[in-house]
């Protein structure tokens, strides 16, 4: 079962994060040191960052397995349960 996810080096609880940036970080800043960084934002205010898209994908990959068996799959496909089909 999946349950962490691996953002810069650490392991991050999944059931922790609240939401993942979906375009790289830029804020203007010249000694910025998170620019075209990808945010990731846990609970109680911390953020990691993802160094590079293919590193926030992994995150949103294993965040859809661990919320699929955490609460899961109501869009999956099954089609013989309360399809309403009246004619
Ligand atoms: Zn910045």
């Amino acid at each position: 079962m999946v349950v962490f996810c691996v953002v810069d080096d650490k392991y991050i609880p999944l059931f922790r994060v609240l939401w993942v940036a979906k375009t790289p970080h830029f804020c203007g800043e010249d000694d910025c040191e998170r620019e075209g960084q990808y945010e990731i934002r846990l609970e109680d205010g911390e953020t990691v960052w993802a160094q590079t898209q293919q590193e926030r994908d992994e995150v949103l990959k294993q965040l859809e397995v661990w919320a699929i068996g955490e609460y899961g799959g109501d869009d999956a496909d099954d089609s013989d349960e309360d399809a309403p089909e009246e004619p």
